[in-house]
C-alpha cells in the first residue's frame, strides 16, 4: 500500500483529549497497511502556550523584529508539536520519527515570514517510511539553501502536506481540521452550509483564494499538479469530508460533474474602500498611471479596481490605509475613504455571463436592505463590497437565494 499524508491544524491539537483523536487517526491508517506521514502544525490558538500568535507575542513588536529571528521563534511552535505527537504514537506502541521541516526537506527561499517552498529532498522521510516508521514532520517551515529556517505564512502546513505528497508521490494527502470539510460557506456565519462532499482543484482553489480559509490556496496548486486526491475532513466527526479531484483517477472512485452553478461564497474582512474623483470635474485620465505606480511603489495591494474617466475606485486592506493616505496626499490628490468594509465572493466555474446571477445577488441584498458599495466580477467570481457590519447578513442572504443550504 502506498503513501498518505495527514495534517493536523492547530485548532485539532489544542487539548490532550483533541490530539488523542488526531494519534487514533493516524494509526487506523496505519493499521489499514499505509505508510504515514504526519504533518502538524503549532498546537491550539492565540492564548495557548505554543500557538503561533502566542509566540508571535513574545516579541514587543513582531512588526520590527528581525524577520530572521522571528521565524526562528516560530519554528519552536510545531517543532514542539511534531515531538509531543511523536512521542503519543510511541507511548501507543508505534515506532515513530519527528523532524524538522528542514529535517524533512523542505528548501524554501529566503522570504522570511512568508517563504516559498522551490524544492523538496524526500530521501530521509522515505528512509524512515521503509524502516516502517510513522513520519511526524513540523509544518509551516522550511530551511533556505544557506541553512536560514523560515516559515510559511498563513495555513502554512496546509502547504507542507501537500508539497510532501507530492515529492513522496502519496496516494492521498487528508487535512484534517475542526469542520466537516469544505463548506458553501463558512459555517462559523452560515449555519446551515452545507459540506462539499466532492470538488475539483479549481473550484477549491478559488475559495481558498477568495478566503475560505479551511484550507490554502498554494496547497490546492501544488496538489493539483501532480493530481493526488486530497480529502479535507473533520479529526473528530466520521463525515467522509471533501474530496478534491481532477476525476476517477488514483483509486478515488469518484466522478467529477462540472454542472454545479455556485460552488460557495466566501469573505474578506478589513477593507477600505477608496474612491478618487478629479477636482473640478477635469478628467482623471493622466493621473491613473500615476496612482497605481506609486500604489505599487509604496508596496500597496490594490483590489476592486474600477476606473472611469472622473472617477478611480479600489480596495486595500486596513493595514495600509496610513500609506495610501501618504500617496494620496503627495499626489495633492483628495479621496472618499470607507472604512470597516468587506468583500463578499460568489465562487462558481463559469458563472460570467450566465444570465441571472448577479440579478439574484442584488435582489438577496436589497431584499435584507443592505447597502452595496461596489461590485466586479471574473469568469469565476462575482464580489459584492458591503459594509463590515452587514457582511454576514449578506452571506446568509445570497446563500439562501441560491439555495446553497
Ligand atoms: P486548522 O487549525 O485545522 O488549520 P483553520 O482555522 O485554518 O483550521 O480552518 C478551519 C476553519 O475554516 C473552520 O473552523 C471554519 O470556520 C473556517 N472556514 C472558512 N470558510 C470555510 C468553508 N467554506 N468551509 C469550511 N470551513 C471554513
Ligand atoms: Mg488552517
Amino acid at each position: 500500500m502506498g503513501i498518505i499524508v495527514q495534517k493536523f491544524g492547530g485548532s485539532s491539537l489544542s487539548s490532550g483529549k483533541r490530539t488523542k483523536k488526531a494519534v487514533e487517526r493516524v494509526i487506523e491508517t496505519k493499521k489499514a497497511g499505509h505508510s504515514v506521514v504526519v504533518v502538524v502544525s503549532a498546537m491550539g490558538r492565540e492564548g495557548d502556550p505554543y500557538a503561533t500568535d502566542t509566540l508571535i507575542n513574545l516579541v514587543n513588536s513582531p512588526k520590527d523584529t528581525d524577520s530572521r529571528e522571528l521565524d526562528l521563534l516560530l519554528n519552536c511552535g510545531e517543532i514542539i508539536s511534531a515531538v509531543v505527537f511523536s512521542q503519543h504514537l510511541k507511548n501507543e506502541g508505534y515506532e515513530s520519527v519527528a523532524l524538522t521541516g528542514a529535517q524533512a526537506g523542505i528548501i524554501t527561499d529566503e522570504s522570511f515570514n512568508e517563504a516559498r517552498i522551490l524544492k523538496v529532498n524526500p530521501e530521509r522521510v522515505l528512509n524512515h517510511l521503509k524502516n516502517g516508521k510513522i513520519v511526524v514532520v513540523s509544518g509551516f517551515q522550511g530551511i533556505t539553501e544557506k541553512g536560514d529556517l523560515t516559515t510559511l505564512g498563513r495555513g502554512g502546513s496546509d502547504t507542507t502536506a501537500a508539497a510532501l505528497g507530492v515529492a513522496l508521490n502519496a496516494d492521498l494527502v487528508e487535512i484534517f481540521t475542526d469542520v466537516d470539510g469544505v463548506k458553501t460557506a463558512d459555517p462559523n456565519i452560515v449555519k446551515d452550509a452545507k459540506t462539499l462532499k466532492v470538488a475539483t482543484y479549481d473550484e477549491i482553489c478559488e475559495l481558498a483564494r477568495q478566503g475560505a480559509k479551511v484550507i490554502h490556496q498554494r496547497a490546492v496548486e501544488l496538489i493539483r499538479q501532480k493530481n493526488i486526491p486530497l480529502k479535507i475532513r473533520s479529526t473528530f466527526t466520521d463525515d467522509p469530508g471533501t474530496l478534491v479531484t481532477h476525476s476517477n483517477g488514483n483509486g478515488a472512485e469518484v466522478e467529477i460533474k462540472n454542472d454545479r452553478l455556485i460552488t460557495g461564497i466566501t469573505y474578506m474582512r478589513d477593507l477600505s474602500q477608496i474612491v478618487i474623483k478629479s477636482n473640478k470635474g477635469e478628467c482623471l485620465t493622466k493621473s491613473q498611471l500615476i496612482i497605481f505606480k506609486a500604489m505599487a511603489k509604496s508596496h500597496i495591494s490594490i483590489d476592486f479596481i474600477s476606473i472611469s474617466p472622473c472617477e478611480i475606485k479600489f480596495t486595500v486592506n486596513e493595514k495600509d490605509l496610513k500609506k495610501v493616505k501618504k500617496v494620496i496626499e503627495d499626489l495633492s490628490l483628495s479621496a472618499e475613504i470607507t472604512k470597516d468594509c468587506a468583500m463578499v465572493s460568489v465562487v462558481g466555474a463559469n458563472i460570467r455571463g450566465i444570465p441571472g446571477i448577479m440579478a439574484r445577488i442584488v435582489e438577496g441584498l436589497v431584499e435584507k436592505g443592505i447597502q452595496i458599495l461596489q461590485t466586479t466580477d471574473s469568469y469565476t467570481s462575482i464580489w459584492v463590497l458591503v459594509k463590515k457590519q452587514d457582511m454576514a447578513e449578506a452571506l446568509n442572504a445570497i446563500h439562501e437565494k441560491f439555495e446553497l443550504c
